[in-house]
C-alpha cells in the first residue's frame, strides 16, 4: 500500500527535506516531539523493521551513518535518540520503514 512517505519520496507530496541520497531521504517531522525531530526514511518500500529481509540489512548501516552525520550537522553529537516504532501496538502510524531522530532537549521522558 502506498504511504505518505512514498509520496514524499516521489515528490508527489512536499516535505521539508534535510538530506537525500539514492537510498534514503531525511525530512523534518510534521509534528515534532523535540526541538530537532527528523525522520530518516529508506526509499525502499519496507513496512517496518520486522518486515526487513536479510538482504536489506545494509539499509540499517546507512541509517546509522546518516544519524551520525545529522548529529554533526545539528551539533547534537552528545545527545540524540534514534528509534523506530514497529507495529501499531508500538505506535507505528506510517507503514513505511522510518527512524525518528530526536534531539535538542533532555529526552529521558520521551516515549
Ligand atoms: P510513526 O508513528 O512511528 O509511524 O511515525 C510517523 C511520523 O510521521 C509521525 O511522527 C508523524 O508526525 C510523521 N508524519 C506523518 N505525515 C508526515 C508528513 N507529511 N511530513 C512529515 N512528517 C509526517
Amino acid at each position: 500500500m502506498t504511504t505518505i512517505f512514498k509520496k514524499i519520496i516521489e515528490k508527489e507530496v512536499s516535505a521539508e527535506v534535510v538530506y537525500e541520497n539514492e537510498s534514503l531521504i531525511v525530512i523534518k517531522d510534521i509534528h515534532p516531539q523535540a526541538p530537532i525531530h527528523l525522520l530518516i526514511i529508506p526509499k525502499k518500500e519496507i513496512a517496518n523493521l520486522q518486515a526487513m529481509e536479510k538482504k536489506d540489512l545494509n539499509i540499517l548501516q546507512e541509517v546509522a551513518l546518516t544519524a551520525q552525520k545529522l548529529a554533526q550537522k545539528f551539533q547534537c553529537e552528545d545527545g540524540y535518540r534514534l528509534l523506530t516504532n514497529n507495529g501499531e501496538k508500538a505506535g507505528q502510524t506510517v507503514f513505511h520503514l522510518h527512524f525518528h531522530f530526536l534531539a535538542g532537549r533532555t529526552l529521558g521522558d520521551l516515549a
